[in-house]
C-alpha cells in the first residue's frame, strides 16, 4: 500500500537525540514533522532500559554533558528538563594507593581567567611530578595555538609527541580525557578531534568543562517531547521500523506500507543509513562511498552494587587503570551503587561478566584501598559494541555533510560533519544543521552560540580553525570575547 502523509511536511527516520532535535527545530518553525522510530522508546544510544534481573530502570551507560555542550543544554531547556542535570565543577582523580587530586576551576582557580583556570589545581595534583607539570603546560600552550583543521590527517599521539609529552603523561593525563571524550585512544584518534575537545571543552571558557550528570534516567529527559511536538502539529510513532528510504518516501518494515512526504531526513546511525537508503541514491552521492569505510568503537558501562560505601565522591577518574571512570548511580548518594565506564573498550568485549567484575574490582581496590573488604552484590555490564564512530584520521576527513546540494537526501546523526566527536552535543548539532538544510537557512541560524573564549585565551592563540566553513567549526567566535569568562 502507498499513501502520502498529508498532515506532515517532512518524515524524520530515527528518534535518537539527532532526530528529536531536528524535529523540534522544525516544529518550532511551523513545519509538521512525522518521526518514525523502530524502538518503543526515545533516545537511541542515550536511553534507559528495565533490567530483568533487578526490575530497576538503568541507563545503557552513564552519559555526561559538559558546559561547552551549548546545543544539547539548549535542547534540554526547550523540552523542560535542563534542571535534571546536576553540575560539578570538580574532577576527582584517584591514584593507585588512594591519593586523590581535585582538578577544579574553583578555589584559587577563580583568580585566574581561562585558560589558566585549572592551573592552580593541576599544580597541586599529586599524580604528576613537577617536571611533568612543566611539560604538560607546554602541551596546553601548543594546543591553544594550533589550527586543529591542519591536524585532521594525523593522530593525537603524534601531536603530543611533537609537543614533547612523555609516555607516563600520556597514560596518566591525556589518555583518560581523550578516551572518554572521543572514544578512541590517543594513538588512533584524529588529532583534530582531540584538539577540539581540549580547545572548546577545557580551555576556551572557565565553564567549558563543568560536568553535567543526569539525576533521572536518560529516557526521562525526553518525556515532554512527544506532547510538545504534537502541540505544534508534529507526531512521533514508536515501534515503527523503516525498511527503505528515498528523498520523498519511506517503506515500513512490518506492513510494507509506503509513506510519501515532501522530504525525508535520515537520522539513523550510519550502518543503518547504509542499509535502508535507496541504493540508487547511494550510488549517485559520494557521501555514501566514504561512509562505507567508517568504523565504530565500543563502550562498556557496568552497573555495580556493593554491600557498603565504596565511592566517596560523585564521580572519579582511576589514574592509569583499565577502568577509567566511576560514577554514583543516578538517585544514589551512599557510594554503594556505582557505575563504571570504559571507553574504547575493545579489549573488554570478549570478557565474561565474572572477568569484567574481577577487573573492575581490582582497579577500584588499587585506587580506593578502603574498598578492600567491600563485597560486590551484583554486576550488570552493558556492552555497546557500536557505541560511536571511530574518529580516526582516515574517517574525520570524510564525515558527510547534512546535504550534498539541492535535492539531495538530508542526513542527521552524530556521525555527520558537525566538527564534534560522536556525542549528545554532536547529535543535537547535526539535527539542527539538518533542519536548517531543510529550511534553506544557514546552519548557524539554528545553532546555539558556543561559550565565547576569554580574552587571555584568544591572546594565547586560540583561533577558529582555518576550515571554519564547516558548520561544526563555527564555534569559536573571536568577534565576541566573553567579558565574564
Ligand atoms: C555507551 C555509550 C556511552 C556514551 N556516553 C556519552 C556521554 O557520556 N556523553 C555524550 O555526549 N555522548 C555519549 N555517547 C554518545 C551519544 O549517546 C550519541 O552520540 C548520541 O546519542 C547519538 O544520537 P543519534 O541521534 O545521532 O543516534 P542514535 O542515538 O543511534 O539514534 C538513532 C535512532 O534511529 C533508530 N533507528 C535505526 N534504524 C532505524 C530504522 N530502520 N527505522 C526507524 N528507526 C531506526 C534507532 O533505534 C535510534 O533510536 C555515548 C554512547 C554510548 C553508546
Amino acid at each position: 500500500m502507498t499513501r502520502s502523509s498529508p498532515r506532515h511536511d517532512v518524515i524524520i527516520v530515527g528518534a535518537g537525540i539527532a532526530g528529536m532535535a531536528c524535529a523540534l527545530a522544525l516544529a518550532s518553525r511551523g513545519v509538521r514533522p512525522l518521526v518514525l522510530e523502530t524502538r518503543k522508546k526515545l533516545g537511541g544510544r542515550a536511553t534507559s532500559f528495565t533490567d530483568v534481573r533487578s526490575a530497576e530502570v538503568l541507563d545503557n551507560c552513564q552519559h555526561v554533558a559538559l558546559g561547552c555542550c551549548t546545543n544539547f543544554l539548549d535542547f534540554l531547556g526547550s523540552i523542560g528538563t535542563a534542571s535534571a542535570l546536576t553540575w560539578y565543577d570538580d574532577q576527582y582523580w584517584f591514584e593507585p594507593g588512594g591519593r586523590m587530586s581535585i582538578i577544579t576551576a574553583n578555589g584559587l582557580g577563580r583568580l585566574s581567567p581561562a585558560p589558566g583556570h585549572y592551573a592552580a589545581s593541576l599544580l597541586r595534583a599529586t599524580f604528576l611530578t613537577l617536571g611533568e607539570k612543566v611539560i604538560l603546560s607546554r602541551g596546553i600552550l601548543d594546543i591553544l595555538s594550533t589550527d586543529r583543521s591542519r591536524w585532521r590527517d594525523r593522530t593525537f599521539e603524534l601531536f603530543l609527541r611533537t609537543s614533547g609529552q612523555t609516555d607516563r603523561l600520556i597514560s596518566r593525563f591525556w589518555e583518560p580525557v581523550i578516551a572518554s571524550a572521543c572514544n578512541l585512544p590517543c594513538n588512533r584518534v584524529a588529532a583534530s578531534s582531540a584538539l577540539h575537545v581540549f580547545q572548546e571543552g577545557f580551555l576556551a571558557h572557565r565553564r567549558s568543562a563543568s560536568i553535567g550528570i543526569p539525576s533521572i534516567p536518560l529516557v526521562e529527559l525526553y518525556r515532554n517531547l512527544p506532547t510538545l511536538l504534537e502541540s505544534r502539529g508534529g507526531e512521533i510513532r514508536l515501534g515503527c521500523s523503516v525498511d527503505q528510504l528515498t528523498t520523498t518516501s519511506v517503506t515500513l518494515s512490518r506492513t510494507g506500507e509506503t509513506l510519501h512526504a515532501p522530504a525525508v531526513i535520515s537520522a539513523v546511525p550510519f550502518p543503518s543509513a547504509l542499509q535502508i537508503i535507496d541504493p540508487t541514491i547511494q550510488a549517485a552521492d559520494a557521501r555514501f562511498a566514504a561512509m562505507r569505510t567508517f568504523g565504530t568503537s565500543p563502550i562498556l558501562g557496568v552497573h555495580l552494587r556493593f554491600d557498603r560505601p565504596v565511592l566517596r565522591t560523585p564521580h572519579a577518574v582511576l589514574v592509569d587503570q583499565p577502568t577509567q571512570w566511576l560514577f554514583s548511580a543516578p538517585g544514589h548518594t551512599d557510594g554503594r551503587a556505582v557505575h563504571a565506564v570504559i571507553s574504547a573498550a575493545d579489549a573488554w568485549l570478549q570478557l565474561s561478566e565474572e572477568q569484567v567484575a574481577s577487573q573492575i574490582l581490582t582497579d577500584i581496590r588499587r585506587c580506593m584501598p578502603w574498598a578492600a573488604q567491600a563485597r560486590l552484590l551484583s554486576c550488570r555490564p552493558v556492552k555497546e559494541k557500536l557505541a560511536t564512530i571511530a574518529p580516526t584520521p582516515e574517517m574525520e576527513a570524510h564525515r558527510p555533510a547534512a546535504t550534498a546540494g539541492p535535492g539531495s537526501l538530508i542526513l542527521a546523526g552524530d556521525y555527520t560533519d558537525t566538527g564534534w566527536p560522536s556525542t549528545m552535543e554532536g547529535a543535537v548539532r547535526s539535527g539542527r544543521i539538518a533542519a536548517a538544510a531543510f529550511l534553506g537557512l544557514s546552519p548557524e541560524s539554528l545553532l546555539s552560540p558556543s561559550l565565547a573564549p576569554g580574552l587571555l585565551t584568544l591572546a594565547l592563540g586560540l583561533r577558529p580553525p582555518s576550515d571554519s566553513t564547516s558548520p561544526g567549526y563555527r564555534g569559536i567566535l573571536p568577534a565576541q570575547p566573553a567579558l565574564a569568562s
